[in-house]
């Protein structure tokens, strides 16, 4: 989608620092890193936030499950674990309208989040 900052970068337009790449998904860290891993994994296809998918999008979210845990085991998260995170909306701080999710590692996280 023109405008739409990840769009450019899962495109390549907007460079960044790429971990991860498919056919469908593309994740690359995060320019302000929340923990020593902090990777945000995007669907190649804009979709603007959580709450647009739709029941034909369930096998890429899945996808993107299944990379940010792949994307894990590489960085060495799996014995001491990691989070992710989807920000939906105002309310939830969702500041890029290309939905991502966040993975973040190596260090320990509160709960419940502030
Ligand atoms: P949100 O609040 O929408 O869930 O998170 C957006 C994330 O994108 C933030 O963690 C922010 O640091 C990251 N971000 C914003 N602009 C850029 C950018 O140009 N490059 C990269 N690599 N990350 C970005
Ligand atoms: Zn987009």
């Amino acid at each position: 989608m023109k405008d739409c900052l990840f769009c450019k970068i899962a495109s390549g337009e907007i460079p960044s620092q790429k971990v991860y790449e498919d056919k469908d998904i593309f994740a690359f860290n995060d320019i302000k890193p929340q923990a020593p891993t902090h990777v945000l994994i995007v669907p190649k296809k804009h979709i603007d936030k959580l709450s647009s998918l739709k029941g034909t999008d369930a096998e890429l979210v899945g996808k993107m499950l299944l990379a940010a845990n792949k994307i894990a085991k590489d960085n060495g998260l799996n014995g001491s674990g990691y989070r992710i995170v989807g920000n939906c909306g105002q309310d939830a701080g969702q500041l890029v309208f290309h939905i991502h999710l966040h993975l973040i590692g190596g260090r320990k996280f509160g709960w419940p989040p502030g």
